[in-house]
């Protein structure tokens, strides 16, 4: 296999011949080109040798251009580089033309890169986005694997619909020109692919509880689906989900396991993507810098993510943090959008990003909601009033990951389903786990596209996705 510029500069085989294959950044003095292959951050000077090279070729050594270029790899005199490849070959292999390609070496804007999508992902800033989720990916696997942990694979077509966590997208190979009714004048999914009316997932625990219940410790990574209209610089129709269902776990255990995950990759990513996050680092400094001094963020994307691994998470009731939230500033004066009134109330972003950002300055895990604001599924706690839930809030992100200890006495569960119009028949499938050796248990489930978005810094989640789906945007 060709070494990539990566592995090129771990090794540099001074005095050896390499080969560099890559996109060209610049073209400078018509004498140093620099190539990316996007292996790493840096890019390789390749050296032009005049003697030996066709004046023709070099009118299409052009930004965005494929390159192959071969020659030594010898220490650079010029700064910037510790090496250079001094060439004896280069061949373009794909031109690209200079008046039509738009990616000059000049900052873009996110929202013009996210409609030019395979410039976007040229771009230091994506390929820096994309390195790390990769790495963020990687870390969440060898999480699981090191604690006994299956990769577990829940349907993305699912046949329930009573996941509870938001609306579905429908799947069906029916016509929508003349949709067949049946008697009662409803459509007749009898005649759909699967015989009956089946959605695309909006979560893979209740699988994933069926999996615990036998492999005792199982997590899910897949692809995920929102109808939601929610247009939001935190919400995607579309993204990806971590999670992880253990038997024999209760509340605490579940949150112990998702801080230390969470600790785990962000170190992980600041110990591999060292210069991909310093890049990024740079980058938010230089956003911040034009905002108003006010709402500049005090720490640097480095501290940060520092600060989560280094600090214990604040975990405390949701009773403790309505007594908070009622009696801080912004809820006296009037400044919350949606006023906190008391016990009951579901705490919206801004009231997350309050405790979080300024009454604690660091993550925190809330625990044992008001079970009116929570799903069917969550253990109720011995006062009948709350149950054992957990979100953790994250700086600037606020929910990041949404958990809890499940329910697993038939009967309590039975009750909340009914009082909450869930169809029981329906999700015998799932009510037969606790038929037939049930047991107490717990799980969470982390957003994907949430987690690379705090350790990238990056403000919308639209860009640490590659294609991002949102309501009215499906290009590509
Ligand atoms: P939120 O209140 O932020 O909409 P949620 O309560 O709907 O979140 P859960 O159903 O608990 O979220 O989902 C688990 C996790 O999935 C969340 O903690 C979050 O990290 C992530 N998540 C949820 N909805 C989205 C979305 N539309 N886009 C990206 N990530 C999401
Ligand atoms: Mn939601």
């Amino acid at each position: 296999m060709k070494k990539s510029i990566k592995e090129i500069l771990a090794a540099k085989p001074i005095g050896q011949e390499v080969t560099v294959c890559g996109w060209v950044r610049t073209f400078r003095s018509n004498q140093f080109i620099a190539v990316s292959d996007g292996s790493c951050m840096q890019t390789m000077q390749v050296v032009v040798d005049h003697e030996n090279t066709d004046p023709a070729l070099l009118k299409r050594i052009t930004t965005g251009s494929a390159v192959i270029a071969t020659g030594t790899l010898i220490e650079s005199m010029g700064k910037g580089q510790a090496v250079e490849v001094k060439a004896r070959t280069i061949e373009v292999v794909g031109d690209a033309d200079p008046d039509k390609y738009l990616l000059q070496p000049k900052k873009h804007s996110m929202e013009f890169l996210r409609d030019i999508a395979h410039m976007r992902i040229r771009t230091n800033t994506f390929g820096a986005v994309m390195r790390i989720r990769h790495a963020l990916a990687y870390a969440i696997h060898h999480f699981f694997h090191e604690r006994g942990f299956f990769y577990f694979h829940s349907p993305i077509i699912t046949g329930s619909d009573a996941e509870g966590a938001g609306e579905m997208f429908k799947v069906t190979t029916l016509s929508l020109e003349n949709t067949q009714k049946n008697k009662e004048g409803d459509v007749d999914f009898k005649k759909d692919f699967f015989g009956k009316a089946t959605n695309l997932t909006v979560s893979g625990q209740l699988e994933a509880e069926l999996a615990a219940l036998a492999l005792s410790r199982v997590y899910t990574f897949g692809p995920t689906f929102r109808a939601e209209n929610s247009n939001t610089t935190r919400h995607l129709a579309e993204f990806w989900m971590i999670e992880p269902e253990v038997a024999f776990f209760d509340l605490k255990d579940n949150m112990d396991l998702a801080e230390s995950m969470l600790k785990y990759v962000i170190a992980f990513a600041l110990e591999h993507c060292a210069d991909d996050i310093q890049f990024l680092k740079e980058r938010q400094e230089q956003e911040e810098s034009t905002k108003p001094q006010q709402e500049r963020s005090t720490m640097d994307l480095i501290t940060k993510l520092h600060f989560v691994v280094d600090n214990e998470f604040q975990r405390l009731k949701y009773e403790e943090a309505i007594q908070i939230l009622i009696n801080s500033t912004p809820n006296k004066k009037g400044k919350f959008q949606y006023p906190i009134e008391g016990w009951g109330t579901d705490l919206q972003s801004e009231h997350e990003r309050y405790l979080v950002e300024k009454h604690f300055q660091k993550p925190v895990i809330l625990t044992n909601y008001p079970k009116e604001i929570k799903a069917f599924y969550m253990r109720v706690d011995d006062d009948g009033r709350t149950v054992s839930a957990m979100d953790i809030l994250f700086p600037s992100i606020g929910e990041i990951v949404g958990g809890s200890q499940r329910e697993e006495r038939l009967d309590v569960l039975t009750q909340r389903m009914e009082e909450m119009h869930i169809p029981l028949h329906e999700m015998d499938w799932y009510l037969d786990t606790r038929r037939f050796g049930t047991c107490p248990h717990a799980g969470f489930g982390l957003g994907f596209e949430r987690l690379v978005l705090f350790v990238t810094g990056m403000t919308n989640i639209r860009d640490v996705i590659p294609f991002p789906r949102t309501p009215g945007n499906a290009e590509f």
